[in-house]
């Protein structure tokens, strides 16, 4: 694996200030509303996740963590509120416009193509950002594509159908396609499900790496011994509100949190 940064832990600051960075680019979410019939699955969200911290969106099943992710991609349309990249309103942008200014994600469920080699599952992310028709951007998707293998060490799987390896490299194969288009903004959906303990620890070494260079990364995830590990901030929701927000450490100790969870913190007795 190509660490570029062997840190690790929320309190890991960058080397450079990533508000320096011309391509940084911050998400938010204002006052944002999603209502599925009559129940509003995201009441009225404000979320901020900055370039070069890791946020973390946290919450039991049905919270509305999904949900507000759908908004923030560009796959769900609010009904109320703003979405916000790099403070351009996107809300009403439709999620292939948002992939062309820098937004980037990954799917809760795994969605490569099976019959599809590694490298080419990969180059699908880099086409979408470049297009695909002009020469100088066949050798821009290559040069991207293979930046991208290189950064979550799959290059030696690059030319095995995708649907021959196993739920690990899967998840990193998902994680490659996003990065290959050059995001500014990343959002993972529970990118640590079906990973063992050594994959899950190479994960969050690449995504330190990345908040390190100046982007941001906005997760959703079950697994609380990462979060505490590797998230800045945390937005706790519930019942389609932010429940609790801020400092890693206060959130996951707030008792607003584990109140939401039945009384115990998720999968991690002792957070
Ligand atoms: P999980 O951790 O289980 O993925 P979540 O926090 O992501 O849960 P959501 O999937 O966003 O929660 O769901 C929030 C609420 O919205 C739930 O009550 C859910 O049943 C409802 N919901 C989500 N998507 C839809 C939909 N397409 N149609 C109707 N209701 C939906």
């Amino acid at each position: 694996m190509n660490h570029a940064d062997p840190r690790s832990g929320p309190r890991a600051r960058p080397r450079s200030d990533p508000s320096a960075d011309p391509r940084a680019a911050r998400l938010t979410a204002r006052g944002v509303v999603r209502r599925y019939g009559g129940i509003a699955a995201v009441a009225g969200v404000d979320l901020s996740a900055p370039p070069g911290r890791i946020t973390a969106l946290i919450g039991p099943n049905g919270a509305g963590k999904s949900t507000l992710f759908d908004c923030l991609a560009g796959t769900a349309r609010p009904d109320a509120g703003r979405v916000l990249l790099g403070g351009r309103d996107v809300t009403r942008l439709a999620a292939h416009a948002r992939v062309r200014l820098g937004l980037a994600r990954t799917f809760q469920q795994i969605a490569v193509f099976p019959t599809l080699s590694v490298a080419d599952n990969v180059r699908i992310g880099a086409e979408q950002q470049r297009g695909r028709s002009r020469g100088r951007d066949v050798r821009a998707v290559e040069a991207d594509t293979a930046r991208a293998l290189a950064l979550l060490d799959l290059r030696g799987l690059a030319a095995q159908p995708a649907g021959d390896q196993p739920t690990g490299v899967l998840r990193l194969v998902e994680l490659a396609r996003a990065l290959a288009g050059g995001p500014r903004v990343l959002l993972l959906d529970e990118p640590a499900a079906g990973l063992d303990t050594v994959q899950t620890s190479r994960l969050a070494a690449v995504l330190r790496g990345l908040a390190d260079r100046g982007m941001a990364l906005l997760l959703v995830e079950h697994d609380v011994d990462l979060v505490a590990e590797l998230a800045d901030t945390v937005y706790a929701m519930a019942d389609g509100h932010v429940v609790a927000s801020g400092p890693t450490a206060s959130v996951l100790a707030d008792p607003r949190v584990a109140r939401a969870w039945g009384g115990a913190a998720p999968e991690a007795g002792d957070n």
